[in-house]
């Protein structure tokens, strides 16, 4: 640990260490707790082999290394030997790509733990699926809420509307407040923020205001564009907020854009907020939003088929705001109908959802599928590894069209093309336009197969 110490900033040794610990060993093993799955696979992806190195090193010969689950106590448990610990075993890669999907699993017991005043009970890590739409700011936020203040201090999560914000924001807070019910922990909106203080200046208690704000341990304030020439209140915002930096309080906003995009900011405001560490949050890939409503199914536990999960799937694909509210639509129609819900009731029930001109309705599969038939080629074919021109041409093809029709990002489009880098997709995309302009046939191609995806409509 020391050596691998020396290695790394203390940011990343805080972060992904300071959490580990011994547990055992034998000749040719040595086995460690983590805190939770999340951090097992974290840790395993960014450093086993630094770590197997230096064991190597070190006992001059290779040793295995085994992750052990240990939740964190529970304050209102206490028993160590209750927590729940498991072996992780050898994942699959269908293990690996289901852990990717999945929700941290370091289970904080809400109903046994008081919870916090000021926060919503269920907006926890736990219930919080991850998808590499949203890996980066649930890891960061995950992290702070390990070690509130020492890393990643302020950290502001950006995205659109629905994507998860709230929830993350207050997972920090929930967490933080389960590990340590003594801490003084603050979520605010920043409207409330603003209306408060409002209140403060017209009273002229404006030093209650102060006092409370700026002896805060941990400050979370939700929806900050709200702030927008709102000039006092950022006035006032600017020196709470220096006043916790000092004191290495942690500070975690969210923003419904990035700060750059913030109008009305004075620019030192927006300097503050730019100087930790900001991450986006993107809308769910299809894989995640299916994720998502087989957990919230499950949670509700009304039986929705996995049919009708992936209907709701492929055709909401704007946030987790209106999965979750097709969702909602479907149960509270079973539970009046005290019926299940079949394929055929969830499309009829969720036509206007569905038809909805905001929806894109469009998948990745439904564009491989059209551009695959076109050139007499299998899906896997485009999603495979080959690279030769009758593959190639139709892949670039197929990624072009994703771009034009869809908000995939690059990084998504790769990873549904064969795990291909993003650099790849957008040099796919170059081929394409520059290959239009000197090919007058390629054009009319594409808007007919675009047309054709079009025309592929709702489908189960
Ligand atoms: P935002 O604040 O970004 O507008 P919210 O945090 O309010 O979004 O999220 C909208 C709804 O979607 C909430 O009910 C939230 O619990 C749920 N949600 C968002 N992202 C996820 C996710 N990754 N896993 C589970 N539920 C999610
Ligand atoms: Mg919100």
């Amino acid at each position: 640990m020391d050596q691998i110490r020396q290695e790394l900033s203390e940011q990343e040794w805080v972060m992904w260490f300071t959490n580990l610990s011994y547990e055992s060993s034998t000749e040719s093993s040595i086995s460690v707790s983590v805190p939770s799955s999340f951090y097992r696979d974290q840790v395993k992806q960014r450093y086993l082999s630094l770590i197997g190195n230096k064991l190597a090193d070190i006992s001059g010969h290779k040793l295995s290394l085994e992750f052990t689950v240990k939740k964190i106590a529970q304050p209102h448990k206490g028993d160590k030997t209750e927590s729940a610990s498991h072996k992780d075993k050898q994942a699959s890669s269908h293990e690996n790509k289901k852990s990717n999907e999945s929700s941290f699993s370091s289970q904080q017991n809400l109903e046994t733990a008081k919870t916090h005043p000021n926060l919503r009970a269920d907006y926890t890590f736990d219930s919080f699926v991850i998808g590499e739409n949203n890996s980066f700011a649930a890891n960061a936020a995950y992290a702070i809420a390990m070690n509130p203040g020492t890393s990643y201090n302020p950290c502001l999560i950006y995205g659109g509307v629905g994507l998860g914000k709230t929830h993350l924001i207050q997972s920090i807070g929930n967490t933080s407040f389960q590990k340590n019910q003594r801490k003084k922990i603050v979520y605010v909106t920043a409207e409330d923020f603003t209306n408060e203080f409002i209140e403060a200046l017209r009273v002229r208690k404006t030093h209650l205001f102060k006092n409370k704000y700026r002896k805060v341990d941990i400050l979370l304030i939700d929806d900050i564009h709200f702030l927008q020439g709102k000039n006092e209140t950022q006035e006032e915002l600017f020196h709470t907020f220096n006043a916790l930096y000092d004191g290495n309080k942690q500070m975690v906003f969210t923003c419904d854009r990035p700060v750059s995009e913030l109008r009305q900011l004075t620019d030192r405001l927006k300097s503050r907020f730019e100087r930790g560490l900001n991450v986006d949050l993107q809308p769910p890939n299809f894989e995640t939003r299916f994720a998502i409503i087989k957990q919230k199914v499950e949670e509700k536990g009304t039986p929705i088929p996995d049919e009708v999960i992936n209907i709701i799937a492929k055709n909401v694909t704007t946030n987790v705001r209106d999965l979750e509210s097709a969702l909602t639509k479907l149960i509270a129609y079973a539970d009046l109908v005290n019926r299940s819900i079949t394929v055929e009731t969830a499309q009829q029930l969720l036509k206007d959802v569905f038809s909805n001109p905001k929806q894109s309705n469009i998948s990745i599969e439904m564009i491989q599928r059209v551009v695959a038939e076109y050139f007499n080629l299998s899906v896997n074919d485009l999603r495979g590894k080959k690279r030769t021109k009758q593959i190639a041409f139709p892949r670039q093809i197929a990624m072009y069209i994703t771009r034009e029709m869809t908000e995939y990002s690059t990084t998504e489009v790769g990873n549904d093309f064969g795990g291909r880098d993003h650099t790849t997709v957008m040099h796919g995309c170059q081929r394409i336009e520059s290959r239009m302009k000197s090919d007058s046939t390629l054009e009319p191609t594409i808007q007919r197969l675009i047309r054709q995806v079009k025309d592929y409509g709702i489908k189960p």
